[in-house]
């Protein structure tokens, strides 16, 4: 078993690098000032597996900010603290085949609510259900349970890059206000934006992402000690919306490529969680014009033909 082990170890290291060229390809998100410092060529990887430990690839030390893969954990989050039923009141379940930043339909009718929790306007309105009486109390909150989800007690958010993205937030602010406007968010909207860029500053490394897919792979339960951190049915959702959208435009092209659940951020980040099976990190700031890490989507294809990963 040591040795298959070992083979398996070798395989996914040669895949690592024979993806590395795609990182030419791709382009850094700039239009948060601070995540213009990444180093494009950067490709990291991080695979948790079933017996509790996790092997590493690449750039793997590397910290990096969550973005929109934070939109999974605080989903999971909000639906433990307000209630599935108070969640989807206010946001759907639908694909928008739209970029993150869409406003789709919002503005068409009264009374609307944001599409999916994985664009924008759903994840304001998410983050505005975390459980807390002060903005303090909803980020001590959200750091509680990734430190949890990684099993690392040091995990945190990177100031720098919240602070950027407040300064520059402008699209995510008039999303906001006009969410209030609607009735669809019912607190105020900069001490909202503040928590919601701390959220998206969460920083760590690829095997700290790497075992938060394998706890939604896992049903939630902690893989040392089968405790469960998410409920059976939040980590079920979680994992779907991955699957419908949680790769941005591109999340249909990818159910049919790689077909595990996945989520992506603009800082590069991918988490991948299959079911009963392995929880994914991988990092690589040059994205693709979908906005999805190049050489992440090609790692994430390879390693799903390589060793048949394809949940369908
Ligand atoms: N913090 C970013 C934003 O809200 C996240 C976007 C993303 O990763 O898709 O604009």
């Amino acid at each position: 078993l040591h040795e298959e082990f070992r083979q398996f170890e070798i395989e996914v290291g040669q895949i690592v690098e024979e993806m590395r060229a795609f990182t030419k390809e791709g382009e850094i998100a700039t239009y948060i000032p601070e995540l213009r410092r990444a180093d494009a060529g950067a490709l990291a990887c991080a695979l948790y597996t079933k017996n509790g430990t996790c092997v590493s690839f690449g750039d793997k030390d590397r910290v990096f900010t969550l973005q929109s893969v934070s939109k999974v954990v605080a989903l999971a989050l909000a639906v433990m603290d307000s209630g599935e039923a108070q969640v989807f009141d206010k946001v759907g379940m639908e694909p928008t085949g739209g970029p993150f930043y869409s406003i789709t339909r919002l503005e068409l009718t009264r009374h609307s609510k944001p599409l999916n929790p994985m664009i924008n306007a759903g994840a304001l309105t998410v983050t505005s259900m975390i459980g807390g009486r002060t903005e303090t109390e909803k980020v001590e909150r959200l750091l509680r349970f990734i430190r949890e989800l990684t099993g690392n007690d040091t995990v945190t958010y990177d100031s720098a890059v919240a602070e950027s993205e407040l300064e520059t937030a402008d699209h995510n602010r008039a999303l906001g206000f006009l969410l209030k406007g609607e009735g669809v968010i019912g607190s105020d909207i900069e001490p909202l934006l503040d928590v919601y860029t701390k959220q998206c500053a969460l920083s760590m490394r690829c095997c700290d992402l790497a075992r938060i897919g394998f706890i939604f792979g896992h049903e939630g339960r902690s893989p040392k000690t089968g405790e469960q951190i998410v409920p059976v049915p939040v980590a079920r959702m979680v994992k779907t919306f991955m699957v419908t959208c949680g790769m941005y435009n591109e999340s249909g092209e990818l159910a049919i490529k790689a077909g595990i659940p996945a989520k992506s951020g603009v800082s590069g980040a991918i988490l991948g969680s299959v079911p009963d099976g392995m929880g994914i990190g991988i990092y690589s700031p040059a994205l693709n014009e979908k906005g999805n890490s190049r050489a992440g989507v090609e790692l994430l294809k390879r390693l799903s033909r390589h060793f048949s990963l394809s949940i369908f």
